[in-house]
This record gives C-alpha cells, structure tokens and sequence, in this order.
C-alpha cells in the first residue's frame, strides 16, 4: 500500500497519475480538513470530497472541485432567497455534504461519516481525512480574521496576509486510521499540494511527523521558480516566513522527506532532489510523473 497526503488540486492530479498504476484498494489517502466548514446546516470538507469524487469517477477536473456535470439550481434558488450563498455548491455535490452533516449530527465521527460516504459512491482506496477534530485555516487580514474559505472564495484571495492561525489552539491527533496507513504503508507521498493550508495541517497532526520518520517518503513540490502552479500558495508561505519556492517548500519536509523531486523548469537546483516534468497537464503527465515517484520508491 501506498499512503498519499492530499489536499485538494495538485495531490488529487497525481492521484489520477498513480491509479492508472495501482488498484485504488492499494492507495490510502490522508486528506487536509483545515478547509472544512458548516454552511446552511451542510458540512463542507471541500478537499475530502475532491478525493472521493477523484476516485468515483464524478470529479469535476477542469476545476478540481465537484462533480462533473453538476447543476446549480439550488444555489441560484438560495442566492435569490436572500441566502449570504458566498461558495457555489452544486446540487448533487450538496447531497454528499447533507449526508455528512446528517452523519456527524447523529455522531459519527468524521472517518466514519467519510467512510460510510465513500461506500456508497463505490470507492475503494482508503479515503482518511487527518483527524476528527476541529482544527481551521484562518488568515489574518486587513478585514479581520478570516476562515480559508472567506479568505479565498469569498475574497477571491485578494487580500494581504500577515498571519496563518489554526483554530482551536493546539494540535489536534491524528486519527488511529493515519496513524496505521502511514506505518504500514510500502512508502508515502507528500503530494504537490499547499505546503501551508494542505500539507501543513497534515504535519501539525498530532503523531504524523513522528511516524512519517520511521517511513520512506517522497516529497513532491508544488511551486515553479517563485510561483505556485495554481492559487495562493506564494502570499501564504511569505505570511509564515517561507521562501515560496521548491526550496522553501524542501526545507519545510526536510525533517520528513526521504526524496525530493521538483520541476525540470526550476531556476535553482536543490542538492540531492530529482528533477521530473511536474506539470500535470492530463492524464498522462499524471501518470509520467506518478511513474517517476514509485520508481524512487522501488529504487531506494
Ligand atoms: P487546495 O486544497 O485546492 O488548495 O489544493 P492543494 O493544496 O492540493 O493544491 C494546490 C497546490 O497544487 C498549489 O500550490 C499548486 O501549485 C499545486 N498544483 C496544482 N497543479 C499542479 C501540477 O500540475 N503540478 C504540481 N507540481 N503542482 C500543482
């Protein structure tokens, strides 16, 4: 078994790349929940639900976020009720997050709830988000503090950041699931995602980084030069006081990270790191450089 940690673009396109090589009961993927949210009674696990969509066939991968084909009646509804309908949910994405609301409300805890919901869409790899506890991405902005998901969507990310704040305090635990996917994994891969909103929750978890030493681990990078691929990944490793780079991102899963690699087009070398064409373009990129990963990892 492979272990991925995800977030909920870069990592799942390499998810697509490593399905096409392995049977999805051989991939666990350890899924970033510091974006989730509660919106009008729903519960929003938005990288989470990528994931399962991902391994459903239903994802939407033009934008890396709901179910391809979607409609948005209900929302278009609710906007013209008055609803403050800031994150545009689709209507069959909005009965998975109805779902999990009813699950969590009769007290289930997430991993059961994602569980139970991954069954029912057909998915077989194992889908874990990082813990069961509470524990948010808020940025601090000159409107305040602000969740991710305002930060992002309904700011458009527009705003300066000066501060990453995780709430409640304190690190969560890891659930005992991530805990046994990632000791008894073959290797594990931290995926291309957001070293700060994605893969930093993941690592903050209570036990992660204490089992990720004893694993064999590939780190992938999710920047080109000084720019992410896609969304804010730049302005948010500056805000806590990281090169937003390969490099910067290399020194962040230095205590963790077996092997490197980064793009072939980056500026700067990286001593020891493997360079691969990191650009997931389509599926067969994907699948070129989920080739690269497991050949470091049947190579070590
Ligand atoms: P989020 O939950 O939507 O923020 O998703 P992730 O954190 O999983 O993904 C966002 C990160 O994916 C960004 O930092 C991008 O630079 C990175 N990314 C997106 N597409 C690609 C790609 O094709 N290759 C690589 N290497 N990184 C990518």
């Amino acid at each position: 078994m492979i272990t991925v940690l995800s977030g909920g673009t870069g990592t799942p396109k390499l998810l697509r790349g490593l399905r096409r090589l392995l049977p999805d009961p051989d991939l666990a993927v350890v899924v970033n929940t510091a974006e989730d949210c509660w919106l009008y009674g729903n519960h929003l696990s938005p990288d989470v639900d990528t994931v399962l969509y991902l391994f459903a066939d239903l994802l939407d991968t033009e934008t890396w976020w709901g179910i391809r084909g979607d409609t948005f009646a209900t929302h278009e509804m609710a906007k013209q009720l008055g609803v403050d309908a800031f994150i545009k949910v689709g209507d069959r994405d909005r009965a998975t997050h109805i779902r999990r609301a009813e699950l969590l409300q009769e007290g289930m805890t997430l991993t059961a709830a994602t569980a139970s919901i991954a069954s029912a869409l057909g998915v077989t790899a194992q889908v874990l988000p990082m813990t069961d506890a509470p524990y948010a991405t808020h940025v601090r902005t000159p409107e305040g503090l602000l969740h991710f998901q305002e930060y992002w969507v309904r700011h458009h990310g527009a705003l300066p950041i000066t501060e990453v704040v995780r709430l409640p305090p304190g690190r969560p635990p890891a659930t005992r699931a991530v805990l046994d996917a990632i000791r008894g994994a073959e290797a594990v891969v931290i995926g291309p995602s957001n070293p700060v909103t994605s893969i930093g929750p993941i690592l903050e978890c209570r036990g992660v980084v204490e089992a990720l030493q004893e694993a064999f681990v590939v780190a992938v990078s999710p920047f080109l030069g000084t720019e992410p691929i896609s969304g804010p990944a730049g302005a948010l490793m500056a805000a806590v006081g990281r090169e937003p780079s390969s490099l910067g991102t290399f020194q962040l899963y230095e205590e963790c990270a077996d092997r490197f690699v980064h793009d072939i087009r980056d500026p700067i070398d990286i001593q020891g790191a493997v360079r691969a064409d990191t650009l997931m373009v389509d599926p067969e990129h994907s699948e070129a450089l989920a080739r690269v990963v497991l050949d470091l990892m049947r190579g070590r």
